[in-house]
């Protein structure tokens, strides 16, 4: 493969599964004036309009999500890349090279109008050695007087070409359908579960869990059988709160004690890891009342680990005055640096302070978890981000990152095209402008790099 996961954030889990779960990439490459941008903005039809460019200007969007017979691929403009080749026939065979071993497929476009000149031969040398399908569009076939001419760019060793006329919008439809069957299948984003969203409530022994879920029950149990259709486990429990019902998962263990028990904090922690998998979202009860424990930090790893979405509940309020407030503050800052993003509510569930409180929290979390951020604006924050800082050069070369897509969400997942490492902190650094610029509060954001070998 060309390809390797190589650089997952390995502090977070994101495995290269995530990274398979992108849509198919394909890219465009020809050279200047042959219709790329007008062909790829036919394909994109009035979804996400290419930019004009500016001449001498670098195109501040490369990449775009485009559909076709109801499948979603990214569509990826080389004419924004800038390879380090000088000269127009080296740097579009530059560009060519970097198309074939990023993209899943390559679209290459030649003006038929013109013929296969020596930088479309370049081109065409580089991409025969591809091991990915390359398809070859004859453009600017604006009637058929220059089918003949089409004809001719057999010669060109990339199979069979296909007219079209990007202006017209002529036989664009039999281009399409050859790149959708030339692209590998979007494995399906994990179906929608139905239903009320699950909910895992976790954190070490005596910081409140069954309270909490005492106090959120209370008497209503008979929302149980007001949820029309819904057959609950009996091991969750339903909860109305705020306007809206609640799947606490895997609840049954709360409501007995075990503490004392051998091993009861072995069976505790893989009852919380079972819980948080069957969850969308996490709420981590924290005492407030003590200082944060090794305990509350397995649990926190467990919650990142997953993916899930996080709300933290600092418990026993009732119980912080003023100078444990103080000294609150700073243990968090301290010790929540994984979960920065992830909103605080203060609790009791003792008196039911703030109680209600959580359910906004909840909704923000999981729209988080759920959203995604279009291609073509994904790739245009991105590329002003890195114009103005760069990734930090390393062994005296610059890596470029070339395009970005999310290729997933529950949790959102970046895939970064890259043409060398990017090291922890520049990760952490565009993680930390993208929650700026998009907000993801309440949910984990996965950073993948995809390194061309
Ligand atoms: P790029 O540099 O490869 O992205 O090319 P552009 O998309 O900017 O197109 C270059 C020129 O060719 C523009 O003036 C387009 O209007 C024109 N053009 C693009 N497609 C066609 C076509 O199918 N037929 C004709 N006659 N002109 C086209
Ligand atoms: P669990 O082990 O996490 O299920 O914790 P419990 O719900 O059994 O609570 C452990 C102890 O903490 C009990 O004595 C509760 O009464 C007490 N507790 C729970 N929530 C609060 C709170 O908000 N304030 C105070 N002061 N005590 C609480």
């Amino acid at each position: 493969a060309e390809f390797t996961a190589l650089d997952n954030q390995a502090d977070d889990g994101a495995g290269e599964e995530e990274a398979e779960l992108s849509q198919p990439v394909l890219a465009v490459v020809g050279r200047p004036n042959v219709g790329k941008s007008t062909l790829v903005n036919r394909i994109l039809g009035r979804r996400e309009a290419v930019v004009q460019d500016t001449p001498g200007v670098t195109r501040d969007r490369v990449a775009y999500d485009a559909q076709w017979a109801g499948r979603r691929f990214t569509l990826v403009d080389t004419g924004g890349w800038e390879p380090s080749a000088t000269g127009l026939q080296a740097s579009v065979a530059a560009q060519a090279e970097l198309a074939m071993k990023t993209a899943d497929a390559v679209l290459v476009v030649v003006d038929a109008s013109v013929g296969a000149t020596a930088t479309d031969e370049a081109v065409a040398k580089v991409l025969r050695r591809s091991k990915r399908p390359v398809l070859l569009a004859a453009n600017k076939v604006d009637d058929e007087r220059l089918m003949s001419d089409v004809a001719s760019l057999w010669s060109l060793g990339l199979g069979e070409p296909y007219p079209v006329s990007a202006l017209h919008g002529r036989s664009s439809g039999d281009l399409l359908d050859a790149i959708v069957n030339a692209l590998p299948e979007a494995p399906r984003e994990g179906a929608v579960v139905a239903g009320p969203r699950r909910v895992a409530l976790v954190g070490k022994p005596n910081v409140g869990k069954s309270s909490l879920l005492n106090k959120l029950t209370g008497e209503q149990r008979s929302v149980v059988d007001s949820v029309a259709g819904t057959t609950v486990d009996p091991v969750d429990s339903l909860v109305e709160l705020d306007g809206q019902v609640w799947r606490f998962v895997d609840t049954a263990g709360l409501r007995k004690r075990v503490h004392t028990a051998s091993g009861a904090e072995y069976y505790a922690s893989l009852r919380t890891k079972a819980a948080i998998d069957s969850s969308e979202v996490v709420i981590v009860l924290l005492d407030a009342s003590e200082p944060l424990s090794e305990q509350d930090l397995r649990v926190l790893t467990s919650v990142v680990e997953s993916g899930r979405a996080c709300v933290l509940a600092l418990n026993k309020w009732d119980l912080v005055d003023e100078d444990r407030r103080y000294q609150l503050e700073k243990e968090l800052d301290r010790g929540l640096v994984r979960v920065t993003w992830a909103e605080r509510v203060n609790i009791s569930a003792l008196t039911g302070r703030a109680v209600r409180k959580l359910a906004p929290s909840l909704r923000t979390a999981l729209s988080s978890w759920d959203q995604r951020v279009p291609t073509g604006q994904l790739n245009s924050w991105l590329s002003e981000l890195i114009a103005a800082t760069p990734p930090p050069v390393r062994g005296g070369k610059q890596p470029k990152v070339l395009f970005a897509t999310q290729a997933g969400i529950r949790p959102p997942t970046l895939v970064l095209f890259t043409t060398g490492f990017l090291e922890a902190g520049y990760r952490r650094f565009i993680e930390r402008k993208f929650r700026e610029r998009f907000g993801f509060e309440g949910s984990p954001v996965r950073i993948n790099v995809r390194v061309r070998e």
